[in-house]
């Protein structure tokens, strides 16, 4: 966990407008300031706010982020834990973000985020979890080389530092587009005959198109436009004893508050999680017929309980998505996910 490495590619998908990454840096607002920024003197700052904090209530772990902008402005988060229900919280990482809008609240003035330095109150450092990953991949205040530098709660320990590039590879499909640029670019894809039928190692082509057909199917019953008007169906293609396949399909469930609804791969957990050994692939469809990758709380349930090395169909991958099929480990697109079970 202490090694540092970097990539050294960019990592932007070509569906990516490069408009979205355009920053200017035309008007100054007051923050807080510091031009002594270095690695050890901001991750002493970080403890310094990490120990005058009380401890949450249900983890009791204690995390702070600073976001340090290019014009080494810092904005600072912290974890908020409600009482009820440990999927009602909010990171650190995530907590500062919302600061940090609220500072630069015009899109096309805000500072640039240079690095975010993440301490916490365990005896390793500790990575943004999958969620914040993704949510600071989604974002145009970051970019995939943005460095992350972690310390453990030993303010004398060695740093890790990564970046998001490393920490989120493939990100979605549609990441950093506003909801009608993926309308537009899901109906454009879609029109380009989004599958054409491909062999995927032991998988035949009819296979893979029953895999592909199952989870476009499920698609159509993710409904609730008004919430979010993609659809998203999964499916899993399994093994049975006679050496026949039987497919399993879900599809995501909308409810009107963001962290209540459900995903669809994490849908189709709950009904094929005690035949992990028996699935010879998953796939994750949209109302397109695009396949894509896993959003966060999937990569994390089906790397933390045991699905890490189900394969997962996807396009291949070289900085950009290309026309050709693939099939990876779920774990490969969750690494460094801290293992304190
Ligand atoms: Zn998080």
């Amino acid at each position: 966990m202490n090694s540092s490495s970097t990539s050294s590619s960019p990592s932007s998908t070509l569906l990516i407008s490069s408009a979205l990454f355009v920053f200017s840096c035309l008007f100054a607002r007051r923050s807080i300031k510091d031009d002594s920024n270095d690695d050890s003197t901001l991750l002493r700052k970080a403890h310094s706010l990490r120990l005058s904090l009380s401890k949450p209530p249900l983890s009791q772990f204690r995390v702070v982020a600073i976001l340090v902008t290019e014009r080494k402005e810092l904005i600072f988060g912290t974890n908020v834990e409600s009482y009820g229900s440990l999927t009602n919280t909010l990171c650190a990482e995530r907590a500062a973000c919302s600061q940090y809008i609220l500072q630069y609240p015009d899109q096309e003035t805000r500072p640039f985020i240079s690095t975010i330095y993440i301490v916490s109150d365990a005896d390793v450092p500790i990575s943004p979890g999958c969620l914040c990953r993704e949510f600071l991949s989604g974002q145009n205040l970051s970019a995939s080389q943005t460095r992350i530098v972690m310390q453990s709660a030993d303010t004398s320990s060695k740093t890790w530092v990564s970046c998001l590039q490393e920490l989120f590879p493939r990100p979605s499909l549609y990441n950093r587009l506003n909801i009608q640029q993926q309308l537009e670019l899901g109906t454009a894809l879609s029109l380009q005959q989004p599958f054409s039928g491909q062999s995927v190692g032991s998988l035949s082509q009819q296979d893979v198109l029953n895999l592909w057909n199952t989870a476009w199917e499920a698609a159509k019953s993710d409904v609730r436009d008004k919430v979010f008007p993609m659809h998203y169906g999964a499916a899993a293609l399994i093994r049975v004893d006679d050496g026949i396949h039987r497919l399993v399909s879900a599809c995501a469930l909308k409810a009107v508050e963001y962290g209540s609804s459900q995903d669809a791969l994490c849908q189709l957990w709950t009904l094929v999680s005690k035949q992990l050994e028996q699935i010879t692939a998953v796939i994750l469809v949209d109302q397109f017929g695009l396949l894509h990758t896993p959003a966060a709380v999937a990569r994390s349930i089906w790397a933390e309980y045991g699905g890490g090395s189900v394969p997962i169909i996807l396009y291949k991958y070289d900085n950009t998505p290309k026309a050709e099929l693939e099939a990876v480990p779920m774990e490969s697109l969750a690494p460094y996910v801290p293992k304190i079970w």
